[in-house]
C-alpha cells in the first residue's frame, strides 16, 4: 500500500536523531530512522561502562523502543553510505532509501588527528564496545601484572593508565580509574598499589575548557587528591605497544592508553560535498539546512553550527543536538505546510557539569558548584535523561550500592579467548614463552638460510652469465 505522507529520513538514532523523531513522530509524516545499530547510546556514561560501573544496557537503548506506540516511525539497520541528492536517495549497505526530507545526525568519532600508532594503539571513547574493550584490557591488565613477578619494569607498564584529553571524557575517566583501582585494592592482595598510576594528559594549560577557571582549578586539585597525575601543556606525539611519546621526548611506559582527546564527525556527514570544518562537520545554515539543498538538514554533533559572524562553532555537546533536533523538526513542519521562512537556531546554553570520581563533581549551573551535592545533582540529572524506567531504577541503586559500599560488581572480563592456545598460554605462561622464543629463533635461522642460500644462487647465477658472456 502506497502511503502519500511525507518520508523524512533521519540518518542516526543517536541525542540529536532521537529528538528529531520524538519531534515529528505526531505528525502526519512517515519517519525512517536509519542507523548502523539497533540502539541508542548515551555516549556521556560510556566512562562508567569502561570502568565497571554500569552495564552496557543501562546505557543503551533499543531505538524500536522509543517508537512503540508511533506506527509512522521505521528503523532501517543499514549503514549510510553515500547520498544521491539529485534523486533524493541516501545509499546504504543495505539498499536505496527515497526521502523527500532528510536529517543527516550521524554524530562523531574519534579523532586521532592523523596520528597512526595513537590510532593503533590507544583505546578510543566513543562505542559500546570501546568501553568494553576497555574495561576488559584494564581488569586484565591488573590480572597480568599480579603474576608478573620478576619484572618491575613490566608491572608498572601493565599499571600506569593514561587518559589522554582533559575534556570532561578525560576527567571522567580518569577519576572514576581512581575510584576503581581503590576497590581493587582490597581484592589484589599481592600487589604493591604504590605502583598504579593514573595520568591525565592535556595539550592546553586547562581541563574543562568550558567551566570558570576556579571549577577549573578544584578540578585538578581534586584529580590530584584522588591520585591522578595530571599533566597540562604536555602533547603527545606517538604511540606503541609499550607506552606514550611525548613531543619533548619523554616516553611514559603504559600498557594503556584511553584517548579522549577530540572528535571528528562521521565521514558519512561529508559526502555531500558541502563545505566541511576541520573536523568533518558539515557547515550548516542559521536554520540548520545545509546549504545548496533545500529539504536536508544536519544537526549534532556532525553539524558545524556558527551562532554569528566571528564567533566559535557550538560545541558537540548533548544539548547543542536535542535542541537543534528541534528546531530541525520545527523546519521540515513548516516547509511541508509550504511556509517560506523558517526558524533560526538558538541555543540556550544551560550550563554544564562534571564529575570527578565518587561524591565530586564540578557544575557550573544550580547552587551547588562542587563537592558531594554537586556530585548528587549530576547523578540526578543524569538519573532523569537515561532512557527506561527500569533502567532509572537499576543506575540508581548500582550508584546508591557503589557510594555506600564501594562495590563494583561490573567488574567481568568478557573477552577471555577461551581457545586451546590462549588457555595453554594462561596455565603455562613461561613454557610458552620459551616455545614462542624457540620458534622465533627457528624462523630466523631458517631465514638466514633461504638469503643465504638465495646470495649462491645469485652468485652462481652470475658466474654462469658471465661464463656464456667469454663464450
Ligand atoms: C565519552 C563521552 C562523554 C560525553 N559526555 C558528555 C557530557 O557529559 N555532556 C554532554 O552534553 N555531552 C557529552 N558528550 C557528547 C554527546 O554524547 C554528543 O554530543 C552527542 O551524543 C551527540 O549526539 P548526536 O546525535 O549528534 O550523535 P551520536 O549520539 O554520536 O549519534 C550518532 C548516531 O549515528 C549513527 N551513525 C553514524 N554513522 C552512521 C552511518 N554511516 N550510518 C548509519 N548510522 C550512523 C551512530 O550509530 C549513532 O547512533 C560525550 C561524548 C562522549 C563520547
Amino acid at each position: 500500500m502506497s502511503d502519500s505522507r511525507p518520508h523524512v529520513v533521519i540518518i542516526g538514532a543517536g541525542f540529536a536523531g532521537i529528538a528529531a523523531a520524538q519531534r515529528l513522530a505526531n505528525e502526519n509524516v512517515r519517519i525512517t530512522i536509519i542507523d548502523r545499530q539497533n540502539f541508542h547510546l548515551f555516549q556521556p556514561l560510556l566512562y562508567q561502562v569502561s570502568t565497571s560501573v554500569l552495564a552496557t544496557d543501562e546505557i543503551a537503548y533499543p531505538i524500536r523502543s522509543f517508537f512503540r506506540n508511533n506506527d509512522n516511525v521505521e528503523l532501517f539497520m543499514a549503514k549510510a553510505t553515500g547520498f544521491d541528492p539529485a534523486r533524493n536517495i541516501v545509499e546504504t549497505n543495505h539498499g536505496d532509501v527515497h526521502y523527500d526530507y532528510l536529517v543527516i545526525a550521524s554524530g562523531a568519532t574519534t579523532n586521532f588527528f592523523g596520528m597512526a600508532n595513537v590510532e593503533k594503539y590507544s583505546y578510543g571513547m566513543k562505542t559500546l564496545q570501546e568501553a568494553l574493550h576497555i574495561r576488559n584490557h584494564t581488569l586484565h591488565m591488573f590480572e597480568r601484572a599480579n603474576k608478573m613477578e620478576d619484572s618491575a619494569e613490566e608491572r608498572r607498564k601493565m599499571l600506569t593508565f593514561i587518559c589522554v584529553g582533559g575534556g570532561p571524557t578525560g576527567v571522567e575517566e580518569a577519576g572514576a580509574l581512581c575510584e576503581l583501582i581503590d576497590i581493587q585494592r582490597h581484592e589484589f592482595h599481592n600487589l604493591d598499589f604504590n605502583e598504579v598510576q593514573v595520568i591525565l594528559i592535556e595539550a592546553t594549560d586547562k581541563v574543562l575548557p568550558m567551566m570558570p577557571e576556579e571549577l577549573r582549578n578544584y578540578t585538578v586539585k581534586t584529580l590530584e587528591k584522588k591520585g591522578v597525575k595530571v599533566m597540562l601543556n604536555t602533547q603527545v606525539a606517538d604511540c606503541d605497544a609499550d607506552g606514550l611519546i611525548l613531543k619533548d621526548g619523554t616516553r611514559i611506559p603504559s600498557k594503556t592508553v584511553i584517548w579522549a582527546a577530540g572528535v571528528r564527525a562521521h565521514i558519512i556527514a561529508s559526502r555531500l560535498g558541502t563545505e566541511c570544518d576541520r573536523g568533518g562537520r558539515v557547515v550548516v545554515n542559521k536554520d540548520l539546512r545545509v546549504p545548496g539543498f533545500d529539504n536536508i538538514f544536519a544537526i549534532g554533533d556532525c553539524a558545524c553550527f556558527v551562532p554569528g559572524e566571528g564567533q566559535r562553532p557550538l560545541p558537540t555537546i548533548a544539548p547543542v543536538a536535542t535542541q537543534g533536533a528541534q528546531v530541525a523538526g520545527d523546519n521540515i513542519m513548516k516547509l511541508i505546510r509550504g511556509e517560506k521562512t523558517l526558524d533560526v537556531f538558538h541555543y540556550h546554553d544551560k550550563g554544564s557539569m562534571a564529575t570527578i570520581g565518587r561524591c565530586e563533581a564540578v557544575c557550573n549551573v544550580g547552587p551547588f558548584k562542587t563537592g558531594f551535592m554537586a556530585w548528587c545533582a549530576w547523578m540526578f540529572i543524569h538519573i532523569l535523561r537515561l532512557e527506561g524506567f527500569y533502567t532509572n531504577i537499576t543506575v540508581l541503586l548500582k550508584w546508591g550500592w557503589n557510594l555506600f559500599t564501594g562495590v563494583r560488581l561490573g567488574r567481568l572480563i568478557t573477552n577471555i579467548d577461551l581457545s586451546d592456545a590462549a588457555r595453554r598460554e594462561q596455565n603455562e605462561p613461561e613454557k610458552v614463552a620459551i616455545e614462542k622464543a624457540e620458534a622465533a629463533n627457528k624462523a630466523a635461522e631458517e631465514a638466514a638460510l633461504a638469503a643465504k642460500k638465495a646470495q649462491e644462487a645469485a652468485i652462481a647465477a652470475a658466474a654462469a652469465a658471465a661464463e656464456l658472456n667469454k663464450k
